[in-house]
């Protein structure tokens, strides 16, 4: 599907999209800036110093070094609340955007190419942060287009070990309180001139684990004297497989993953010890708890059996990203005003990936959604987190606009 953004004959030329337009070249130009020096999480020093001297610039409150590299800025809106019997007449709405990269070599060849040998902006965080300083910029200039109060947060860390919490924790959804919170992600999985929006889950809870098999090594002729642990290794991932097949309610989706298996040195040598890592994903929150039990139970059944030891270290990482239903409604209706037709919004979207949002959601109502920005015809449609990941950046002004939109809905 082609966007009707850019050239649609029913652009409205006086209003917000026009305004929004024009900041294109603007947000171009921020974005490839960002992209040209990626950094790992809390190591955003010189994006973060970018995002705020473009804030400092455009004369925007905000607070720095928060969660280390994070940023908050506050707009104040100008507009008298309309008395909609909502009850706050001032609401707070938060913007959230993640700014870190990857490690991986870029392949790409464009002029904006990464500078940091070994890191890339490969899933389009750079975006991300250029579409949140352009609201905040456009919201600055508009202050009278909206009531209440605007805090958009940069949150370092999104790619690992997460941000978020941290921010959280940092109290940014405190003073003035937050009522509630958008987000989006550029989406090469979805086409440019779409949006992908839905209540409840949207991306599933991370979970992790690393697992060593303590065997008994020995000679690869005389097994008897030892406990092989390839042979209990391969019994433990067969049997993993079986919580999802026979486990889990096959309405409920989730994914058990060994990524990792390592073991042995030597074609007739028995492994004393194997180690295998593996994630886990799911979207139903009352399974919280639920994997780590079961692996456990079954790696320590299998071992027991086989008379080897093991050593398990399992870890949740992100929660599931479940969107607010009043709030994905909100999003849904600015994305068909944007997209310019219901087609373009797209509700079967959901993806195993996960997304630290979740934690911000889960303190506040809210709505993370996928912004489309993958366009085959330019060869913009790599997978994120692929070294030749790049996207259209059309969706930049429209990313603003729905924000802009969405928020102008919200505090009024
Ligand atoms: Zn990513
Ligand atoms: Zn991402």
């Amino acid at each position: 599907m082609v966007s009707t953004f850019s050239n649609s004959a029913s652009v409205d030329l006086s209003g917000v999209r026009f305004t929004i337009r024009n900041l294109q070249p603007q947000l171009v130009e921020w974005r490839r800036r960002l992209h040209q020096k990626p950094e790992l999480g809390f190591k955003e020093k010189l994006t973060a110093e970018f995002i705020a001297n473009k804030l400092q610039e455009s004369g925007i409150e905000h607070q720095t070094g928060v969660a280390q590299t994070g940023i908050v800025a506050i707009i104040k809106g100008e507009k008298s609340p309309l008395n909609n019997g909502r009850g706050n007449l001032a609401p707070t709405l938060a913007i959230r955007a993640d700014m870190d990269a990857l490690p991986i070599q870029e392949l790409n060849e464009v002029p904006y190419r990464s500078q940091h040998d070994g890191l890339m902006h490969a899933c389009g965080h750079d975006g991300h942060s250029a579409i949140a300083l352009g609201t905040a910029c456009y919201l600055q200039q508009n202050r009278h287009s909206f009531a209440g109060t605007v805090k958009i947060i940069f949150q370092p860390a999104e790619e690992g070990p997460g941000g978020a919490k941290p921010m959280i924790e940092a109290g940014v959804l405190k003073n003035p309180d937050v009522d509630a919170i958008i987000g989006l992600h550029l989406w090469n999985n979805l086409p440019l001139g779409t949006v992908g929006v839905r209540p409840g889950a949207l991306m599933a809870a991370v979970e992790s684990f690393d697992c060593t098999i303590l065997g008994k090594g020995g000679h690869g002729a005389m097994p008897h004297q030892t406990v092989d642990s390839v042979v209990v290794s391969a019994q433990i991932i067969n049997a993993l497989q079986t919580i999802v097949a026979r486990n889990v309610n096959p309405i409920d989706s989730a994914v058990v993953t060994i990524g990792e298996l390592h073991a042995g040195t030597k074609r007739n040598v028995i492994a004393d010890t194997a180690r295998m890592s593996g994630t886990v994903r799911y979207f139903n929150p009352e399974l919280s708890g639920f994997f780590k039990a079961r692996i456990e139970q079954i790696i320590s059944g299998i071992c027991q059996s086989q008379g080897a030891n093991y050593d398990l270290n399992y870890r949740s990482l992100y929660p599931a990203v479940i969107n607010d239903a009043k709030m994905a409604e909100l999003v849904r209706a600015v994305a068909e005003e944007v997209v310019e037709t219901p087609l373009g919004v797209i509700p079967e979207c959901q993806t195993m990936g996960g997304e630290d949002m979740s934690f911000f959601l889960q303190a506040v109502p809210g709505c993370y959604f996928f912004l489309g920005s993958a366009n085959p015809a330019k060869d913009l449609a790599y997978p994120h987190h692929h070294p030749r990941f790049d996207f259209d950046e059309t969706a930049l002004a429209m990313g603003v606009e729905i924000f802009v939109r969405c928020i102008e809905k919200f505090c009024n």
